[in-house]
């Protein structure tokens, strides 16, 4: 027995919880699936550090990045880890990285990550002036602190070109910066401050939308794993051929019954390639850990996050605690939680808050970014199953990207005039092939 569903979201996380929402919003059902639930503890969007950022245009695929994570690699508190593993797909991935990491592409990547994130950022404005499970937006910008003057010489250079693409950055001075917090100590070199940025609390602001979408009709089915997606007849590698492809997807198993979907929106996170390998198309998405630590926040911490530049470290008020959050491990599937990396976190904020950093966790947590070769997420349809829309890849940003993703993908499957250009982040811009494996 199989059950007829017109849309079929995979993944509670951020992104398919605002796929849900902005298809109900236009009168559609869609029914979302999720192993665990919405949110998940075990996704990456469960305790991540909240924060809005559409002044953040950098492609995480940069020119240097290499060279500086191998120097990281040698030291065990810094901000990135490598495991190596005999697995094709990271191999794959690492060399779609390198070939990204070029001044052109990176520069290439800058306009339309800012077009996403600003329209996204309006979006989050939107909901939260509307009627409904309050958002928790806090919309107070974000402050770049910088301890190093090569960096901040740099990153000021990075802004002023930011900002031909509309940026606002405002650049401070020591002074200025411990005006705005007092608790930063004298060694700090300068900051910059974005006003436009913004923060929420990443679950209950999530769980406020899936609160929404369920309001307009959308159905939420938690501790429903998603087995595996099969083809039509003319579906896969062979039959189905390049774009437009031809196939469609059939059937959805899943450990609560098959459905047989009119379209599927796969929105699984860093877990997505699971279910499109197995149809011939690897779609290079790789996790990558980072860490979480909240603890009670201290009087006096203003209502304003912080980003430590040089230790990667962003800080964040979350009502009465803050959070610290950081570190990039590219370590596979594994849920590990490093206490080196942990102490690395608590280290680098506490070199700037003392104490404030150092106070005992409210909460410990680790997720898996999904990580995309060039830093931009894939949206769009499925190169081989015309019914298949993409919606993962989204890097360190996927909170901020969000709400445009979901108005997206809704604008894609109603075949709407959509309001950014999809084409960067096209799923079919790495080419497709896989074989079969995973
Ligand atoms: C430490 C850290 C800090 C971060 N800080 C920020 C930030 O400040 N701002 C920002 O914009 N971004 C931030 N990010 C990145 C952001 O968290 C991610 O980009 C975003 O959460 C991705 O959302 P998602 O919905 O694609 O994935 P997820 O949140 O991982 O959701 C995927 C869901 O799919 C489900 N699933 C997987 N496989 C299946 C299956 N087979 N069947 C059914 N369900 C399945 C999972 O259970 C999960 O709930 C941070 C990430 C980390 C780790």
């Amino acid at each position: 027995m199989s059950e007829r569903v017109e849309f079929l979201v995979i993944g509670g996380g951020i992104v398919g919880v605002s796929c849900a929402y902005y298809l109900a919003e236009r009168g559609l059902r869609p029914v979302v699936v999720d192993r665990d639930e919405v949110c998940s503890f075990t996704g990456s969007t469960f305790a991540n550090a909240g924060l809005i950022v559409p002044s953040d245009v950098e492609p995480l695929a940069e020119p240097g990045v290499l060279s500086r994570g191998l120097r990281w690699m040698l030291d065990p508190g810094s901000p990135f880890w490598f495991r190596p593993r005999l697995c094709p797909y990271q191999w794959r991935w690492l060399s779609l990285f390198r070939s990204a990491c070029t001044e052109a592409r990176f520069l290439a990547g800058m306009r339309p990550l800012r077009e996403l994130s600003v329209a996204s950022s309006g979006l989050y404005d939107e909901l939260a002036a509307s009627e409904g499970p309050d958002m928790t937006l806090h919309r107070n910008g974000w402050l770049v602190v910088h301890e190093d003057g090569a960096t901040h010489a740099e990153a000021v250079a990075f802004e002023r070109e930011a900002q031909r693409l509309g940026v606002h950055a405002e650049f401070l001075e020591p002074d200025e910066l411990r005006a705005r917090v007092p608790q930063l100590p004298r060694h700090v070199v300068g900051g910059i401050f974005n006003r436009e940025n913004a923060h929420v609390l990443p679950d209950k602001c999530t769980r406020a939308l899936a609160d929404r979408a369920r309001t307009l009709g959308a159905e939420f089915r938690p501790k429903t794993e998603v087995l595996h997606l099969e083809g039509g007849r003319d579906a896969g590698r062979r039959a189905a051929g390049p774009a437009g492809g031809g196939g469609r997807i059939r059937r959805v198993v899943t450990t609560r019954g098959v459905v047989e979907p009119d379209t599927v929106v796969l929105a699984a996170g860093a877990w997505s390639p699971h279910l499109t390998r197995p149809l011939g198309f690897d779609l290079p998405v790789q996790p990558a850990k980072g860490y979480s630590i909240t603890v009670p926040r201290p009087d006096g911490f203003p209502e304003l996050p912080l980003y430590l530049a040089e230790r990667h470290i962003c800080i964040t008020p979350m009502d009465d605690t803050i959070r610290m959050a950081g570190t990039l491990e590219l370590s596979g599937y594994d849920t590990t939680m490093r206490p080196r990396r942990l102490r690395g976190i608590v280290r680098g904020a506490a070199a700037l808050l003392g104490p404030l950093a150092e106070q005992e966790p409210t909460l410990l947590w680790r997720g898996p970014r999904p990580l995309s070769p060039d830093g931009l997420p894939f949206i769009g349809r499925s190169p081989r199953h015309e019914n298949l829309v993409i919606a993962t890849g989204h890097c360190m940003i996927g909170l901020s990207l969000g709400p445009a993703t979901g108005k997206l993908v809704a604008q894609i499957v109603t075949r709407e005039e959509p309001d950014v250009d999809v084409r960067p982040f096209s799923p079919d811009r790495f080419g497709a092939d896989a074989d079969g494996t995973h």
